[in-house]
């Protein structure tokens, strides 16, 4: 008998085998209704194959669906991406086919003539029906317009036979680009770039890249070029361009519309399904070239991917920690391989393990110059705050009120970036020192003037800010702790009266359609001072922004985690870039009670050299990624106890391994969320461990009761 492994979105390490009914052909990649228990659900065919064992009482495969396969390399891929992540392959498969959760855009209805059936009286509307709509189909409405009629003469047409009614799918067109709709003049780096990425394309197989260049160096110019030019030599190519946040997607859109006379399909959560729906098609039948879309779209069905570009590779939202735990930067590049494409990891500031797959010639390491044209980096300076302290309760330091003073006098911008959202990031009570939090969560509580109430970032809980303290019930004894965004925009207010301000944090612009009209505002020139979170500081372009101001150069580097420096470098690199375009000089100020701090020194040196070097070397000395690899068990459970007997069931099951350590349990760095006890088991493995294969002999060796769940992350990023 035939036996069809399929993959069933559900959370098991396996694919589930099925009897395939007589006469019913399938192969990999294509979409079957298969029972389990009592319901129908869609599974993806991974394998088929006879058996002569008819012991097996197998269910049978209830049908195959009519949606496109999946092409066999996108399998591939679903179970490669499974098997690193160790993820249940069904639900990994499940993301490839989420696409087609909505239904299809309702079929438009047409008509078109009926061959040789004449009307049986020709009046002058009917003559200029038939005329108007010859050899086409189209729709009533659109048959009216065309032919100056009342739609009561095309119905007449149809009750008589003379018109036909049909149904058309409504199928998105998606035009084609036109590489050479407005080309751009590159510089001499970028033409380098663009060549050695086409040349990549054109010679197949798997080539990845690092396009290194300072923020405004023009990467993004040089990747639209190579893309042009694999669109000039091959006009069935598909491009997939990933960006680490939805806000960064319409100006790429657009940039790439105006390049290509064609806009590119656009992929996240922010599309609406049946949008999505389109777009799945399109892209599974090839009639789609280039897709902008968030990390989800590694899972699109393209059957000619040639180039993929991730931007920003640095980013860390790449890294997706709900659900299913996966690098979107990381995928990419296993798509790549997998697709024999090319990649293009891009960046101002790439990661160090991107860095170090240079370093060691496994990636090709394009590098842009200076910025492009007659802009200049930016001046950057510490100000030191021990010498300049604030006045108390303001975050703003002299020398920088009066740098802003200037900019605006100028009638240029300032940016003031501060990685906190709301007004303040802790609420205590002075009577007795309780600090609020969330109920049964280990994270404090932001208070939120604009809303006036405390907001839980982690669960999203949220209450009226309090009149007693809940714990000693004192009056008026809570006081806000420390500046968010909005509370240094009430400083700048109360400073520059006449100025413009505004808030740029998820808070205020939490969809891309907001983003998209203050980062217009702010282009236009309509705000003086834009205070921001790092939701401002990726990727835009503000032209007459020439003063940054960092009101708090410290703040990620008091973390303990291993990422702390590196990321504080990244943001405040990208932060910093920020100023001066064109033809105006900028400058930025970092505030810092530590500027002799290693990360700051780089920094304000411009020398991300010797922060790598430095950087390197202490992860070299502690083996630590990149020079080492980690994973993290994390379990979690409402019950405390299962969740501590677990831990201890997994530290009594520790496989023999070499050059391989764990750590813990432990608290997880959030011990309590919701109401759920969170520990954590910590892998630190040499590079060449085969650290899954390590994970998954040790998680065979114990049961996981149904109240706990157990996470893998592998290459864990918050800790
Ligand atoms: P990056 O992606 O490195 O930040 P961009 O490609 O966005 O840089 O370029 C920064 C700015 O410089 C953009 O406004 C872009 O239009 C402009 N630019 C870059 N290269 C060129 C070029 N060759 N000709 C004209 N303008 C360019």
């Amino acid at each position: 008998m035939k036996v069809a492994s399929v993959l069933i979105p559900l959370p098991v390490p396996e694919a589930f085998d099925y009897e395939v009914p007589e006469g019913l052909n399938l192969t990999r990649g294509d979409q079957v209704a298969a029972p389990l228990g009592p319901r129908l659900v869609r599974g993806v065919v991974a394998e088929v194959f006879e058996t002569t064992g008819s012991n097996r009482r197998l269910k049978a495969v209830d049908a195959r669906l009519d949606d496109p396969p999946l092409p066999p390399r996108v399998v591939d891929f679903v179970e490669w991406a499974a098997r690193w992540t160790l993820s249940p392959p069904g639900e990994m498969a499940a993301t490839a086919l989420k696409g087609l959760r909505a239904p299809r855009p309702r079929p438009e209805r047409r008509v078109r003539r009926v061959e040789r059936r004449q009307p049986l009286r020709a009046t002058p509307a009917r003559l200029a029906v038939l005329e108007a709509l010859g050899a086409q189909t189209l729709t009533p409405a659109d048959l009216a317009r065309a032919a100056g009629v009342s739609s009561g003469v095309i119905k007449g047409l149809v009750d008589e036979g003379v018109l036909e009614a049909v149904e058309i799918a409504a199928e998105a067109a998606f035009d084609a680009p036109d590489p050479d709709h407005a080309p751009a003049t590159l510089n001499g780096d970028q033409v380098a770039a663009a060549e050695a990425l086409s040349q990549g394309v054109a010679d197949g197989g798997f080539k990845p890249f690092l396009l290194d260049g300072v923020t405004g160096s023009g990467k993004t110019e040089a990747y639209l070029e190579a893309i042009a030019r694999v669109l000039r030599a091959e006009p069935t190519a598909q491009i997939l361009i990933l960006l680490p946040e939805i806000a960064l997607t319409q100006a790429l859109i657009e940039r790439i519309a105006a390049r290509f006379g064609a806009a590119p399909a656009e992929w996240h959560s922010g599309v609406a399904p049946p949008r999505r729906r389109q777009v799945w098609e399109a892209v599974s039948a090839g009639r789609c070239n280039i897709v902008v879309g968030a990390r989800s779209a590694l899972f699109l069905p393209f059957v000619n991917l040639r180039l993929l570009i991730v931007d920003e590779e640095h980013d860390t939202s790449f890294k997706q920690e709900e659900g299913l735990v996966y690098h979107g930067r990381d995928l990419a590049v296993a798509r790549a391989r997998i697709e024999g494409a090319a990649v293009v990891l891009a960046s101002a500031t790439p990661s160090l393990e991107t860095l170090w797959n240079a370093q060691q010639g496994r990636y090709a390491w394009l590098k842009l110059g200076a910025r492009h044209g007659v802009a200049v980096m930016p001046d950057i300076a510490l100000l030191d705050l021990r010498q300049n302290p604030p006045d108390p309760q303001t975050w703003l330091s002299q020398p920088l009120r009066e740098a802003i003073g200037e900019t605006l006098i100028r009638k240029e911008q300032v940016l003031l970036f501060l990685n906190r959202r709301g007004y303040a990031p802790v609420v205590l009570c002075r009577a007795c020192g309780h600090r609020l939090t969330a109920p049964d969560t280990d994270s404090w509580l932001v208070e939120h003037r604009y809303t006036g109430r405390l907001v839980c970032h982690l669960t999203g809980f949220s209450m009226p800010r309090p009149k007693l303290c809940p714990s000693c019930g004192a009056e008026d004894s809570l006081v806000s702790v420390g500046p968010g965004v909005e509370r240094v925009e009430e400083e700048v207010r109360q400073l520059f009266p006449e100025a413009r301000t505004a808030v740029f944090s998820s808070d205020t612009v939490p969809d891309g359609k907001s983003a998209r009209a203050l980062i217009q505002r702010m282009t236009d020139g309509e705000i003086d001072i834009l205070v921001a979170t790092q939701a401002a500081a990726k990727g835009h372009n503000f032209p007459g922004l020439t003063l940054v101001g960092v009101v708090d150069a410290d703040l990620g580097l008091r973390g303990g985690d291993l990422r702390a420096a590196e990321r504080t470098y990244q943001l405040l690199a990208q932060a910093t870039g920020r100023a001066g375009r064109a033809d105006k000089p900028g400058r930025a100020l970092l505030q810092t009670w530590t500027p002799e701090h290693p990360v700051l020194m780089a920094l304000a040196a411009g020398d991300r050299d010797a922060f790598v070097e430095a950087e390197m070397a202490e992860r070299e000395a502690a083996s630590l990624p990149p020079y080492g690899r980690l994973a993290a068990i994390i379990l979690s459970s409402e019950n405390a106890q299962a969740v501590e007997k677990l831990a201890n069931d997994l530290a009594q099951a520790i496989p023999n391994a070499e050059r391989l350590e764990v750590y813990g349990p432990a608290d997880a760095p959030l011990a309590l969320v919701r109401g759920r006890r969170r520990k954590r088991l910590l892998v630190r493995a040499d590079r060449d461990v085969n650290i899954q294969a390590f994970l998954r002999a040790w998680l065979s060796r114990v049961k996981v009761p149904g109240s706990v769940r157990l996470t893998v992350d592998v290459d864990p990023y918050s800790f």
